[in-house]
């Protein structure tokens, strides 16, 4: 038969222009890229032996056997290899997005044994033509010559098991080309069965690459489709890149705050308008570095670090332009952004290391009223360190309920007894040295931890007042986050730990401290009310500071206000600070609350804050937190002074 390479010489030429098309040096570091690279390089190389076969074919009496041989076995290797590396490449599509990296490896391990087992077949062919053999300038199929194609049908096989596996996490792209591939393959077969002299594996090929490219390769899959910046895959495949080349980089990050009010203003569309100003802006003034559009309202810019008054200069003109009206069109607005920028130098980082601290810092950056700018230098590398410590430590003790309760007995001014105590949560480090709550309790509420705590916390008081009814505490009282505040999950789990150890409803107090808005002073509302049923009442703690303190007090039934101790403080320094507190005292009085004042630390500070006449005082004047044994002692101490207990 003469075969026509036509087909073969067309296939060339797409695959040609796509190589064209996907040669970016940028993208080129992915390691999808790479492979994709690989497979066209081996299209190209696998479609050229076969038409030199062909040719060397047509004068088969003029060139040596083996020749022939030889361009036939390369024929029946590259393409075989080009197959394997495409399936390779389909597989890191599939679990790119799964994270099943085990799954990948197993994939990789299978392709690897199948590639071993044709190039062992193509070894074993010379001696056997069990693949394919010469017979009077005929080429003739050997037994296991469809060995090439069960490996192929092995691979699509797997492909699409982990393709209907994981079909719920893969993106869209990669289903279209599961629905239009098999089509385009089927149609190409029939078409070759029908016409056998038109050579079309290349073409098949190059059309299937044609596909995978435009969904996958292309460089706008890789862009924001708003402002045409790259986007956040590309920025991690770049730092990624200049890390691993131990290239020193700064990375600034812009997070634009409040951009809703400006969408609201003056709509969506124009809002997006702002949005690809400050894209064309920045790529204007920051011509040298790369800048990326990372989320819907965050920039990143990332540039050769050369020194340090280079880099502050550079964050110090992403400011100032932040710190100047935008216009678009007839529409003027201000863009308050918060920055953080990182410097990478000899540090083994990954992307993603540096892209976690970059968001703590732009976490503390936004909050960081005026400035809303923080350079991540090595003091804040070392808050994060920290951060990520108290964050193993946490999961640990939660794990292995290992946190520790501390008392402090609350003094009560009328009687002149220590009628309360405060319970206290403490963590120890692995070498045993006490952690301040101060500094694990706010991380645990943004990390979601807190509830685990308190839950432990409660069980040990619980306990601990089960285990000593004769204790003369009127009540103890927990902390417990504003936010936990929500759902039926808190009384259920008091009630559950009053039942278990027997313990009075009205031996327990909750202190609520808002370090974190409310977002529903109904739901709030509806769950200590339904406490307070139970007889559990309500301190309102640290009243003074944080979010919405005055609203909380307003909106919910709480029994007793805590003075922070910052308050107070501050009326012991100033005379006029003392007046108000007096007022505040006597208001709170008026409208039924108990007050207590926290932190008194000195017989001086208990006399001026008695004249203040607050009902309860908590402070290391009269008692610092203990253990329980202390606690204990304590009160058998107080008791054979011959205080009177109880309230
Ligand atoms: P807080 O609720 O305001 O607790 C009072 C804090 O003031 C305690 O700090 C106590 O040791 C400290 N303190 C008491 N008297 C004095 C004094 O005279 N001077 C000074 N300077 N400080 C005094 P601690 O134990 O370090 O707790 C800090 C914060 O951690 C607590 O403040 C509370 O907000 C939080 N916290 C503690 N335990 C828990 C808990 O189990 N759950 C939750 N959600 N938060 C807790
Ligand atoms: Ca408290
Ligand atoms: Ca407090």
């Amino acid at each position: 038969m003469n075969f026509s390479i036509l087909a073969e010489l067309a296939a060339l030429i797409i695959i040609f222009i796509l190589i064209m098309f996907h040669f970016d040096d940028r993208r080129s570091r992915q390691l999808r890229s790479r492979l994709f690279s690989l497979c066209l390089g081996l299209a190209v190389l696998s479609i050229f032996i076969n038409i030199l076969s062909v040719c060397v074919l047509d004068y088969y009496n003029q060139v040596p056997y083996w020749l022939n041989h030889i361009l036939c076995g390369l024929y029946y290797l590259t393409s075989n290899l080009m197959c394997s590396a495409t399936a390779s490449y389909l597989f890191y599509l599939i679990f790119e997005n799964t994270a099943e990296t085990h799954c990948l490896k197993y994939a990789l391990i299978i392709i690897g044994c199948l590639t071993s087992a044709i190039i062992l077949l193509l070894v074993v062919n010379i001696p056997t033509g069990c693949l394919f053999y010469f017979q009077d300038g005929q080429y003739y199929h050997g037994w296991a010559n469809y060995a090439g194609y069960a490996a192929l049908g092995i691979e699509l096989t797997m492909l699409l098991a982990c393709f209907f596996r994981n079909r719920r996490l893969l993106p869209p792209q990669m289903k279209k080309i599961i629905r239009i591939m098999p089509p385009v393959i089927i149609i190409m077969t029939v078409f070759q069965l029908v016409y056998p002299e038109l050579l079309m594996n290349g073409l098949i090929t190059a059309l299937c690459f044609l596909i995978i490219f435009i969904s996958f390769q292309n460089s706008r899959v890789e862009q924001n489709t708003l402002t045409f910046l790259e986007n956040q895959t590309t920025l991690y495949t770049e730092l990624d890149y200049c890390l691993n080349k131990k290239r020193p980089v700064q990375l600034i990050l812009i997070h634009l705050l409040k951009f809703g009010a400006v969408n609201q203003k003056f709509g969506y569309q124009n809002g997006n308008r702002f949005l690809k100003k400050v894209a064309r802006s920045l790529e204007n003034y920051f011509p040298t570095g790369q800048v990326f559009h990372v989320g819907n309202v965050e920039f990143a810019i990332l540039h050769e670090f050369k020194s340090e008054e280079d880099a502050l200069a550079r964050t110090e003109s992403a400011r100032l332009l932040f710190s100047e009206p935008w216009t678009v069109g007839s529409f003027s607005s201000s863009l308050p952004a918060a920055i953080t920028d990182i410097i990478c130098k000899e540090e083994s980082f990954s992307s993603g290391d540096v892209m976690e601290r970059l968001q703590f810092g732009m976490d503390c950056a936004k909050k960081n009223n005026p400035s809303y700018l923080i350079h991540f230098d090595s003091s804040w590398n070392q808050l994060w360190e920290r951060r990520n410590l108290l964050f193993q430590y946490m999961k640990k003790n939660i794990a292995e309920n290992n946190f520790e309760v501390f008392y402090q007995p609350v003094f009560c001014c009328n009687t002149g007894r220590f009628c309360s105590a405060e319970a206290l949560v403490r963590m120890r480090d692995p070498e045993g040295n006490l952690i301040s709550p101060g500094e694990f309790i706010p991380l645990a509420e943004q990390a979601g931890l807190i509830g685990d705590i308190t839950w432990i916390v409660l069980e040990k008081v619980c306990s601990f007042l089960g285990l000593h009814p004769e204790l003369p505490l009127k009540a103890v009282s927990i902390n417990v986050s504003a936010q936990q505040l929500s759902g039926s999950v808190l009384f259920e789990h008091i009630e559950e730990a009053l039942y278990k150890y027997h313990v009075p409803a009205e031996k327990l107090r909750i202190e609520i401290t808002e370090r974190m808005i409310t977002s529903s002073y109904a739901q709030a509302k509806e769950i200590i009310e339904k406490l307070i049923n139970k007889k559990i009442q309500f301190y309102l703690d640290d009243f003074g500071v944080g979010y919405s303190n005055f609203k909380s007090m307003l909106e919910l039934p709480f029994e007793a206000v805590k003075l922070d101790h910052s308050i107070v403080s501050e009326a012991f320094r100033n005379p006029h600070a003392f007046q108000t507190v007096g007022i505040l005292v006597e208001m709170l009085h008026q409208a039924g609350y108990v007050v207590i004042a926290e932190g008194i630390e000195t017989q001086k500070q208990e006399q001026r804050i008695r004249l203040l006449e607050v009902d309860r005082i908590q402070g290391y004047y009269h008692a610092r937190p203990m253990p329980e044994t202390e606690l204990l002692e304590f009160y058998r101490n107080v008791n054979c002074c011959g205080e009177e207990l109880g309230e």
